[in-house]
């Protein structure tokens, strides 16, 4: 298996599902916490799902040259890949798994070249990523048109991912995945 494992789609097309039941099943693939300036969500940890930083937190660690890539994927709202993250994880002799916007996921593959593996997720259509988001129930009307708005340019990245996979059944792409993963492809 690569030392890297990227995985990125529009927001709503299931990679933060996909990858938790992977990180269950698999000790030695351990997740990238980022660090973002948007709200936490009721059910989200800091330090586990996201390290949730002020602007002016976000904006020293930049400063500091503490990132890897940034990214604004919503406007007003920051995220980032922390280097300290990388070396913790690879330290401990695991592999590292990021969750990323399909623009940081690029960079982050330009970034580690062939240690990594860059998996695109996708849905069947726009109307299901819409009832999927609207299930979620996690965003507020507004910010669920603007990541609506987003995925079909999102999906224009797809051919710059080394494989991509269509999130139809969760327990059909979870398969496939574990499948892709251990052919190292
Ligand atoms: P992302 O991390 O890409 O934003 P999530 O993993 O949060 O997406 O998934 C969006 C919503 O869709 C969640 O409520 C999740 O439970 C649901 N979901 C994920 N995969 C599937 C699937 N294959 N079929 C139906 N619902 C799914
Ligand atoms: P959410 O707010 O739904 O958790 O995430 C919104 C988008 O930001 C998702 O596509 C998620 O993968 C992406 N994201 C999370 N962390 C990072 C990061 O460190 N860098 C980049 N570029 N995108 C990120």
């Amino acid at each position: 298996m690569k030392r890297v494992l990227i995985f990125s789609a529009p927001s709503g097309s299931g990679k933060t599902t996909i990858v938790q039941q992977l990180l269950a099943e698999n000790q030695s693939l351990q997740f990238s916490v980022s660090a973002t300036t948007r709200p936490k969500r009721p059910h989200e940890v800091h330090g586990k799902d996201y390290y949730f930083l002020s602007l002016e937190e976000f904006q020293a660690k930049l400063e500091t040259g503490d990132f890897i890539e940034t990214e604004e994927v919503y406007k007003g709202t920051l995220y980032g890949t922390l280097k300290s993250e990388i070396e913790r994880i690879h330290q401990q002799g695991n592999i590292v798994v990021f969750d990323v916007d399909v623009v940081g996921g690029v960079n982050l593959k330009k970034y580690f070249g062939e240690a990594a593996l860059a998996i695109f997720v996708r849905v069947p259509s726009l109307e299901m990523l819409e009832k999927r988001l609207r299930k979620r129930g996690t965003e507020s009307e507004e910010s669920l048109q603007k990541r609506l708005a987003k995925a079909e340019q999102e999906w224009t990245y797809e051919s710059l991912f080394d494989v991509s996979v269509i999130n139809d059944k969760l327990e059909e792409t979870v398969k496939e995945v574990k499948k892709i993963l251990l052919e190292g492809q």
